[in-house]
């Protein structure tokens, strides 16, 4: 019998002949005119710009094709251990500059594009942003995919293909309206649809016990996860990783074809809605029980069906050879926060119920596997989800929850019998990762029996429940004398599971890491002091300072003799020894000066107003947020606008630097509070930027809209950034450390990164103001007690509002919060009274150093020269040795 023919190939692997591609401009444009011609998206015949957007991209796509499959390969063949990032949020941002540029090929299109009609410049400006992310945690999660591919890691990252990304954010006279925004609408020339990898999903249904005894979780709702990959290229290296994000469908034999011949054609569809939906949108509102159950089933999603390729991948390169307890030496799962807390019990049902393992088994592989990363000391903002829900949701996930409480009780009760039970039972039930659940009832007995031997009763003590700096609810000091009997709902702390099944928890900068481990989760440190870290964050120095600020990246390479620090961030440290030269200096400033002239065009074009582009620089851009105080700095604003407004005009100028104060960042849709200070500062700009007799000396911007490719604008420009948080609620911040790299001084409170800033940059080169972490429990309390005496130029900023000089709008409600205790607000709780004068005298002094263009562009200069350490890449360099164990594993 005659052979079957094989398929061509080049090795006898059955790996795919490789195909040539040149990276000369000329072979360029004709792969992009390729790719115009028989793309489907567009008529053949035209070659608009959008279409030479799609195939420019498509064309950039070829060669990150071709690098993730040989990385891939590598990968398959080495079998490294490798790490995987789970993340409900990446923002990615735009990607076509940051691919040319990443693989050296930037000069090459813009010649190729530019012998085709076009500039790279205006085929950049088409590519909407994958705003798959809300802020700091989403951007740091594309930052370390950004130094994962770059250091040659072998790593993954794994999130969800959201239809629509964070909203569009309108600025209208009434402050924001949100849009949907869909990044999708045109077609992602980026991603490659997956069709043949995708894995079940389940919801609902019922626990039933098979006949070989393991549990098995059967009926309820089933859909399917399709994978979709982005290729992550490493800067001038071939190793190219994988974003793979999961969108949810579900099989064909769903579709009700009955129902739907029928004239039932909702029904007939509702499957594929109910699937579709969960890849909707981001953090959907979770007030009501529908929205949470859809959190849920997006967590749940993202969590299993990576899970589910993980363990796919694991068995391929084992070759029939799977010896699970090797998992954890070939696998790292690193939790972005707690939203892929579910990794846990979902990695203990695979390995128990579906492969068999025992209990003990599976748990010392999960807890060698798991990693958590903390991002957030608000309690509020620790993730609960209320068991009844949950049980529904995923009932054999309960279980596996319940079983891992009760181990864990089991130790702590083992670890403290030594010790005696004393008051035991409060920490007891702070720690456990059930809220409001009664605790088994052989913990019970064991209190019972030893409070009776006991002089004080635990009923007598007394509990101080703002024991905790960053406590973000107003408690009182109570004396309980009787313990209620909690009608609460049970709840699951997802961040109490994580911290329990982890081998590492880490903070994400050194103050907050020291939070983390005294107040938030001291329980736990006390009794596991070695598996708390801190990683503080870091930004990728590529998109963030060599790509969006070309003018000032190449007068640095000048003086530092060549362009290594791009990958080699702490020899910017070589720049402090020219800080002074007049011809540095003069250079940097213009660098500064074409980059300040184009935001200044942007802004004209967006907002309609006209900047002078030699005045300061003031931004703040973030998530609108009490705690992040964007409040503090427009009542500043207001301040200043007064004093302004009571001087003449050479008093004025003598006193003040001209100024533009520029806002961004967008209000969560439900977040009203947030919502009426971005309408302030609309009001507030709105009656300054047109008063003549102000003029160029203070302008009030509120850029729309703020995004990835908005930050790009706005930090090579900045000057002065804000970041002011009130002590100890800011886990780090990135923003600062980008405003930092590109020479921006920082206003700023000792608060998340901004203290190792500050050190790195030195202290004369930061402005710094307002209380400290350590000393705001006991300002509260002052508060509480009516000591707070406010400053009166704090009440004149606020009498200003109220008297109507922004307009009708009625402020009480955002003024109130900063009154009292009671009424609106919760007795200025993020302490902007407190604050407030440190603040005006330190934007003082601002004016007055802005004056010195010699010793600000020192302190500009000396900024980026001190902001090596924040590089994404020194960050992933800690978490690849201390977390994960993972080595460089280069494409040759
Ligand atoms: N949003 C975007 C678009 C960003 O680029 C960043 C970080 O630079 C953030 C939010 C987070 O900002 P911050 O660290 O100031 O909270």
């Amino acid at each position: 019998v005659a052979s079957e023919p094989k398929p061509k190939t080049t090795d006898g692997n059955g790996y795919l002949q490789r195909s040539n591609l040149s990276n000369d401009a000329e072979s360029i444009a004709k792969n992009i005119i390729h790719h115009a011609e028989y793309s489907p998206f567009f008529s053949p015949l035209q070659f608009e710009l959008q279409a030479a957007y799609i195939a420019t991209a498509q064309s950039v796509r070829d060669t990150l094709i071709r690098n993730w499959n040989e990385t891939y390969r590598l990968f398959q063949d080495k079998n490294p251990k490798q790490a995987y990032y789970l993340s409900m949020e990446f923002l990615q941002g735009r990607a076509l500059l940051n691919a040319v540029g990443n693989l050296e090929l930037k000069d090459a299109y813009a010649e190729a594009l530019n012998n085709l009609g076009y500039t790279l410049e205006t085929v950049i400006e088409k590519e909407p942003d994958a705003a798959l992310g809300n802020g700091g945690l989403g951007r740091l999660a594309s930052c370390f995919l950004d130094s994962l591919a770059t250091l040659n890691l072998p790593a993954w990252g794994y999130g969800l293909r959201y239809r629509y990304g964070l909203f569009h954010q309108k600025i209208t006279k009434e402050g924001q309206e949100e849009v949907a925004e869909s990044w999708l609408e045109s077609g992602n020339p980026w991603e490659i649809p997956r069709l043949d990898i995708s894995y079940p999903i389940k919801f609902f249904g019922e626990v039933v016990e098979g006949s070989d005894g393991r549990k098995q979780w059967v009926n309820g709702e089933n859909i399917r996860a399709i994978a979709y990959d982005l290729p992550i290229p490493g800067y001038k290296t071939k190793n190219t990783i994988n974003l793979r994000l999961w969108s949810t469908s579900v099989p064909a034999e769903s579709f009700n074809l009955s129902a739907f011949n029928a004239g039932h054609h909702d029904e007939a569809n509702q499957a594929h809605a109910n699937a579709a939906k969960i890849c909707n949108v981001l953090y959907p509102g979770d007030d009501s029980k529908e929205g949470k159950i859809l959190r849920l089933k997006q967590q749940y999603t993202l969590c299993s069906a990576s899970l589910q390729d993980i363990i796919f991948h694991f068995k391929e390169r084992s070759k029939n050879k799977v010896n699970w307890s090797e998992f954890p030496n070939k696998v790292a799962i690193q939790m972005n926060d707690t939203h892929p807390t579910l990794s846990v019990p979902e990695l203990m049902r695979i390995l128990v119920d579906l492969e068999g393992l025992s209990w003990e088994e599976a748990w010392n592989i999960t807890q060698k596997t798991v990693a958590y990363t903390n991002h957030t000391v608000l309690p509020e903002a620790l993730e609960r989800w209320p068991l009844e829900i949950m049980k529904k949701l995923l009932p054999r996930h309960v279980e596996i929850i319940e079983k891992i409480d009760e181990q864990f009780l089991l130790s702590i009760v083992e670890l403290h019998k030594p010790t005696g039970f004393t008051n035991f039972e409060d920490t007891l039930k702070k720690m456990r990762i059930l809220e409001n659940v009664e605790l088994p009832p052989w913990v019970t007995s064991l209190l019972v029996s030893s409070s009776e031997s006991e002089e004080v009763s635990s009923s007598e003590q007394e509990i101080d429940e703002d024991a905790t700096s960053i406590d973000d609810s107003p408690k009182v000091t109570a004396k309980v004398t009787k313990k209620p009997v909690s009608t609460a709902p049970g709840m699951v702390r997802m961040a109490n599971l994580c911290v329990i099944a982890g081998h590492t928890v880490n903070g994400v900068a050194a103050i907050h890491s020291e939070i983390v481990k005294n107040e938030v989760f001291n329980d736990f440190y006390k009794i596991w002091p070695n598996k708390f870290q801190n990683k503080t964050n870091g930004v990728t120095p590529r998109r963030w300072l060599y790509f969006c600020n070309p003018e000032l990246s190449k007068v640095i390479t000048k003086w530092l003799g060549s362009e290594d620090w791009v990958l080699r961030t702490d020899d910017l440290t070589k720049l402090r020894q020219f800080a002074e030269n007049d011809e540095l200096q003069k250079e940097w400033r213009e660098a500064k000066r074409i980059r300040k002239l184009k935001l200044a065009a942007y802004i004209k074009e967006k907002t309609g107003y006209t900047i002078n582009p030699d005045a300061l620089f003031d931004i703040q851009v973030k998530r609108i947020h009490e705690y992040k105080r964007q409040f503090l700095n427009i009542l500043g604003i207001v301040y200043r606008y007064k004093k302004m407004k009571e001087m003449t005009p050479e008093e004025r100028r003598a006193k003040y630097t001209p100024r533009v104060c520029i806002f961004g960042g967008k209000a969560f849709a439900t977040y009203v509070q947030a919502k009426r200070i971005v309408r302030l500062i609309t009001d507030v700009g709105a009656v300054i930027n047109n008063d003549p007799e102000i003029g160029d000396l203070l302008k009030v911007i509120f850029v729309p809209d703020y995004n990835v490719s908005v930050a790009e604008i706005l930090i090579p420009a900045s000057e002065l950034s804000e970041h002011i948080s009130t002590a100890g609620m800011e886990a780090s911040g990135t923003s600062n450390m980008k405003f930092a790299m590109n020479g921006c001084v920082l206003i700023g409170t000792l608060d998340g990164a901004n203290v190792e800033i500050r050190e790195c940059v030195g202290e004369e080169n930061f402005f710094l103001f307002g209380a400290y972490a350590h000393e705001i429990a006991g300002l509260r309390q002052e508060r509480r007690e009516g000591k707070f005496k406010p400053d009166p130029r704090f009440e004149e900023a606020k009498a200003f509002i109220r008297s109507g000089a922004f307009g009708k709008y009625d402020y009480t409600e955002l003024l109130g919060s900063l009154e009292g205790n009671e009424g609106f607000g919760r007795g200025d709780y993020f302490l902007v009274g407190k604050d407030f004068p440190a603040y005006i005298e330190c934007q003082d002094l601002v004016d007055k150093a802005y004056k010195d263009v010699k010793a600000w562009t020192k302190m500009s200069i000396l900024n980026t020269a001190g902001s090596g350490m924040f590089s994404s890449d020194r960050t992933i360099l800690q978490y690849a040795n201390e977390i994960w164990s993972i080595s460089p594993l280069p494409v040759p």
